[in-house]
C-alpha cells in the first residue's frame, strides 16, 4: 500500500509560492494553491491540479475551502505584510498544524511567530547573508543548517594540499571536519583518515560557521 500523499496548502502564488507549488506538485505532493488574483490563479490552472481564487484575509473564504485535511501550509505573500499576517492567523485558527510563512523583514517574522506560524522565511534576508560567504570568501557554496552550524564547499587549503586527512589534523587545529571530497574530473564521495587532499581537489566541510569561514580564507 503506498504511503498518504502529503498535502499541502500554498498561499500567495507570486514569485517564491508560485516556484514553491510547481515543485511541489513535481514532488507528487497535494498542492492547494490559492491567489487572490484571477489572472494569476489562471496561469497556474494549466499547471497546477489545485489553484483558487480566494483572499485569504477572509476567514468566511478560507473555510470555506475546507482545509481539514490539509496539515501544513505556506503563507507566501511577502510584501503585504497585513495580510500576511492576517492569513497566518486565520489558517492557525482553522487547525492548520504547521505554518511556514515568508517574512519580509525581522520584524514582519516576529509578528508572524505570534500569530502562529512555526516557521519564518526570510529569503532575500537569507539570500543576501549567504552571497556574502560567496562574494567576500573562497567558497564555493554555503548552508547554514542552524543559527551556528554550516557546510560549505571550497577548494583544498595550500597548507593541507599532499596531506591524508587521518594526520592532518584539520578537526584539532581549525575545528572542522571534511565530510567529502571531489578530486578533479570525479564525483564526491566520503571522505575518510585515508583520503588524501590533493591540490586540485574540491572538498565539503561542516562546523561552526565561524569556523568553517576561517578554514575557506585559507585557501
Ligand atoms: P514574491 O516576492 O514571492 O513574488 P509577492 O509578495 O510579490 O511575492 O506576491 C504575493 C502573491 O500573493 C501575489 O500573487 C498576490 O496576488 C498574492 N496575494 C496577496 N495578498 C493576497 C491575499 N490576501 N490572498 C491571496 N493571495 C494574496
Amino acid at each position: 500500500m503506498s504511503a498518504e500523499r502529503p498535502r499541502v496548502v500554498v498561499i500567495g502564488l507570486g514569485r517564491m509560492g508560485g516556484s514553491l507549488a510547481a515543485a511541489l506538485a513535481a514532488r507528487e505532493v497535494d498542492v492547494l494553491a490559492i491567489d487572490r488574483r484571477p489572472d494569476v490563479v489562471q496561469t497556474f490552472s494549466e499547471t497546477l491540479p489545485n489553484v483558487v481564487v480566494a483572499d485569504a484575509t477572509d476567514p468566511e473564504a478560507l473555510s470555506q475551502l475546507e482545509l481539514d485535511g490539509y496539515e501544513r501550509a505556506v503563507v507566501a505573500i511577502g510584501e503585504a505584510l497585513e495580510a500576511s499576517v492576517l492569513a497566518t492567523s486565520i489558517l492557525a485558527d482553522l487547525g492548520v498544524q504547521e505554518i511556514w510563512a515568508k517574512a519580509s523583514s525581522e520584524q514582519h517574522a516576529r509578528i508572524l511567530k505570534r500569530m502562529g506560524a512555526q516557521h519564518v522565511i526570510l529569503p532575500e534576508h537569507e539570500a543576501g547573508a549567504r552571497l556574502a560567504h560567496l562574494v567576500t570568501g573562497h567558497m564555493l557554496d554555503f548552508l547554514s543548517v542552524d543559527e551556528d552550524f554550516a557546510f560549505i564547499k571550497t577548494r583544498v587549503p595550500k597548507t593541507l594540499a599532499g596531506h591524508v586527512l587521518g594526520e592532518a589534523g584539520v578537526r584539532s587545529r581549525y575545528g572542522v571536519t571534511v565530510v567529502a571530497i571531489k578530486h578533479a574530473g570525479g564525483q564526491f564521495s566520503y571522505a575518510t583518515a585515508e583520503t588524501r587532499l590533493g591540490p586540485d581537489d574540491v572538498i565539503v566541510v561542516s562546523g561552526a560557521s565561524r569556523d568553517v569561514t576561517r578554514f575557506a580564507d585559507l585557501t
